[in-house]
C-alpha cells in the first residue's frame, strides 16, 4: 500500500525527470589560483567535451568573468582569483547557451547562417540563434 507521500514524492521524481536534461558529465575544473591569478589545468579537455573550440569556451568566460584571460596549451588562464565554484557556473552557462539544445542533447553544431551563430541540434533539427561572443 503507498501512502501519499511516496504517490507525490514519485510524482517530483517525474517532472524533475522530464525537467533535468540528459546528464552530460562535464570534467571537473582542476583550478589553481596562484597570486592574483586563475589557472584551470584541464582547459582544453573541458573545451573537448563540450565540443567546442577552446578559443570560443575563454572568449565567452572571460567576458563573464569580466577579466582578461589566454590559453596555454592545455591551460587557461585568467587575471583574478576565482573559485572552481564560480568557474563550473560559468561553464554550465555556457554548455546551456552554446552547447545544449531545448530537446536537452549536447549533439549540437555552432553554425554561421545569414551572418548568425546559430546552435543546430543534430538529433531534432532545431536551430536557434544564439549571441556572438565578443
Ligand atoms: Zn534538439
Amino acid at each position: 500500500m503507498q501512502d501519499y507521500e511516496t504517490l507525490l514524492k514519485r510524482a517530483e521524481q517525474k517532472i524533475n525527470r522530464a525537467d533535468v536534461r540528459e546528464r552530460f558529465e562535464m570534467p571537473i575544473a582542476i583550478v589553481s589560483v596562484q597570486g592574483n591569478s586563475t589557472t584551470i589545468a584541464n582547459f582544453a579537455e573541458l573545451a573537448r567535451t563540450l565540443r567546442r573550440e577552446p578559443r570560443h569556451v575563454l572568449k565567452f568566460l572571460t567576458r563573464e568573468l569580466a577579466v582578461p584571460g589566454e590559453l596555454q596549451g592545455n591551460r587557461a588562464t585568467f587575471q583574478g582569483k576565482f573559485t572552481p565554484e564560480q568557474l563550473r557556473m560559468k561553464l554550465e552557462r555556457y554548455a546551456n547557451e552554446y552547447v545544449f539544445c531545448s530537446c536537452g542533447k549536447p549533439d549540437t553544431d555552432l553554425v554561421r547562417e545569414d551572418h548568425l551563430l546559430r546552435l543546430k541540434c543534430q538529433v531534432c533539427g532545431t536551430k536557434r540563434v544564439v549571441k556572438e561572443i565578443g
